[in-house]
């Protein structure tokens, strides 16, 4: 899908979707075609991020689920160090605001959101930011977080020439290093948890991207999709952790790698001292 649509000047990108938003059509059937629509709001942020010369072009969507898009775009290196970025663009109005609530709850960095789905949007957009930094400073391969503002996070896009890599789960029957890969893996969810002292809590090959597949290099996991990350002190954490080290193990199983669950989890949780006490 990426690329699709070529790459659009900001402000002419704008200029479309504002006329889109305008003359927007309310019957589901239409919608599906149109596959995205944005508020003004929305628009208006990306016209900021785009005055700041954080977001110089738009691209194509690289990825439209159903809480968010994800648009490939262009960068002013000399404002971000970065020439592609990755646009996530989180929809306000299908939001699924219990579902939020459940991962924000309890979480000291956003005690005071307001209860409106608006609020938490945002509230989870800049949750996301913030995981991703925590993770990168943790040492944990993330896409590069360089902005968020209201529902859209610009970060470092994850792909060559706006082609996203693929997610492990669409290259599993095409890995040759599984034990290395999986070794990687386990080690980001030690660091995460160590180090950042946060759960991803939707971790699987669902939400890891192979980078270098593409050139045909050696396969590096990176881990995306942050939003419902949750700090340790998470009521939940500890379930959330056991999930992700299940489906971690169940895939790399099916790999034929031979892992128990108890064994990865002991090796999450305790393994920053082991390894301390391997150096
Ligand atoms: P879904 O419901 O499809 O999982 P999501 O709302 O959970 O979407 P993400 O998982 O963060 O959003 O991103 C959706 C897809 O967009 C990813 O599977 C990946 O293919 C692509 N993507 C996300 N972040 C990046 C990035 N930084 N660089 C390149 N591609 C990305
Ligand atoms: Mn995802």
């Amino acid at each position: 899908m990426a690329g699709e649509e070529g790459l659009l000047e900001v402000e002419e990108w704008l200029e479309r979707e504002r006329r889109r938003a305008r003359t927007r059509r309310k019957t589901r059937e239409d919608r599906k075609v149109e596959e995205y629509v944005f508020d003004i709001p929305t628009l208006e942020c990306l016209y900021k991020l785009a005055q700041r010369r954080i977001i110089t072009a738009m691209g194509g969507p690289v990825s439209t689920g159903k809480e968010a898009f994800v648009f490939h775009a262009l960068s002013d290196e000399s404002v971000t160090g970065m020439k592609e970025i990755a646009v996530k663009i989180y929809k306000v109005e299908t939001s699924t605001f219990d579902a939020m609530h459940e991962y924000i709850i309890g979480d000291p960095r956003f005690e005071k959101i307001r209860r409106d789905k608006r609020s938490m949007v945002f509230a989870w957009t800049k949750k996301e930011f913030r995981n991703l930094k925590r993770a990168a400073d943790a040492g944990v391969r993330v896409p590069n977080p360089i902005a968020a503002d209201r529902n859209v996070l610009v970060m470092e896009f994850i792909g060559v020439d706006g082609v996203p890599e693929p997610l492990l789960r669409e290259v599993a029957n095409d890995l040759d290093d599984v034990e290395r890969i999986f070794k990687d893996v386990v080690s980001y969810m030690r660091r995460l948890y160590n180090d950042a002292r946060l759960v991803h809590a939707d971790l699987s090959e669902f939400n890891i991207m192979a980078e270098g597949y593409i050139a045909g290099d050696k396969i590096r996991p990176v881990f995306i999709d942050m939003g419902q990350a949750v700090l340790l002190s998470h009521p939940n954490a500890e379930t959330f952790l056991r999930r992700d080290v299940r489906n971690v193990v169940t895939f790399f199983r099916k790999l034929g790698l031979e892992c128990s669950e108890d064994e990865i989890l002991e090796m999450v949780r305790n393994g920053g001292r082991k390894e301390a006490e391997r150096e």
